[in-house]
């Protein structure tokens, strides 16, 4: 099974004339609400993938409907507290340029408690994966406990920041992350990606596909080629779809693949978590 601490969400999108100055009021043109967060995608990503996944995270009283659509694709939700405190998240201005302005704000999703998470964990097995993303809290103290119990650990370093690696680095045993992620991991901690100490570091490169080191040793593997429409949640696509082939006992290579079948097929959609692709889907897409 895969266990993910991660972030749950409500993307709240406004189409404007233009983005707002500061001190101006603006009617927005257009509403919309999803399912966002890069822990929820990643738990969607996964149940998409075939993955038996549990998602351990909290929202507010005006995020239960996050919870149950999370449900009602499959994720298991026993572990996603209500707590008194506003849901995560993101209000999302757009102009007619594709020009954006984004507001985050964390609520319910700092508000993680460790001795929960040590209860959640006492139901993993050996073997099992474990995933964080940097947008919940306890990040650390989850990495040490899932580790101690024999949990492969996975961390995606996003959004990057690096006192959130350093923090985990001698903790987690596969490390996602893009090409600008990777960038500033090098730049902001002098750290070549090579000498990264962790088992099994993947670095995304978007339409050039990914990097993998492992001992030593860097493979690249190429993407498929598609037109995209929208690059929002590529990556927690890949990452999911990943980690559900690695929990379904694949070898890196494969999983690394298939990942990229589905981040391919996911830039090729509007949206986030609602229209991450099933398996079904890729096959198609890629039978056509
Ligand atoms: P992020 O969304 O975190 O920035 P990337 O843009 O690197 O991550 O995308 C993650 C993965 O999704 C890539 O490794 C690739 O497999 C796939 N992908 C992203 N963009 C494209 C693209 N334009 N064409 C084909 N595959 C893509």
């Amino acid at each position: 099974a895969i266990w993910n601490l991660g972030s749950v969400n409500a993307d709240l999108v406004y189409r404007l004339p233009h983005l707002p100055a500061p001190g101006e009021t603006l009617a927005a043109l257009s509403h919309q609400r999803g399912l966002g967060g890069k822990g929820a995608n990643m738990s969607v990503a996964a149940v998409r993938a075939g993955g038996d996944v549990h998602h351990i995270g909290a929202v507010g009283e005006d995020g239960v409907w996050m919870r149950d659509r999370l449900e009602d694709y499959g994720v298991g939700v026993a572990h996603i507290r209500v707590v008194d405190a506003a849901s995560g998240h993101a209000i999302i201005a757009l102009d007619g340029s594709g020009e954006n302005q984004i507001i985050i704000h964390p609520g319910a999703n700092i508000l993680v408690e460790m001795p929960v998470l040590e209860e959640v964990l006492s139901r993993a097995s050996a073997g099992d994966i474990a995933v964080f993303q940097n947008e919940t809290n306890v990040q650390r103290d989850f990495a040490r406990a899932a580790r101690d119990r024999g949990l492969r650990v996975c961390y995606a370093a996003a959004p990057f920041s690096v006192q959130a690696v350093r923090d985990v680095l001698d903790q987690i045993d596969i490390l996602v992350m893009n090409a600008v992620e990777a960038a500033q991991l090098e730049a902001e901690m002098g750290l070549a990606v090579a000498d990264i100490p962790v088992a099994d570091v993947v670095i995304t490169l978007g339409a050039d596909g990914c990097r993998w080191l492992h001992q030593g040793r860097e493979r690249h593997f190429d993407a498929p080629r598609v037109t995209p429409v929208d690059t929002t949640g590529a990556g927690d696509t890949f990452t999911g779809y990943l980690l559900a082939a690695l929990d379904n006992k694949q070898d890196m290579a494969r999983a690394i693949s298939r990942a990229q079948m589905a981040g391919a097929v996911m830039v090729t959609r509007l949206g986030t978590a609602d229209v991450i692709p099933t398996q079904d889907d890729i096959d198609q897409f890629f039978a056509s």
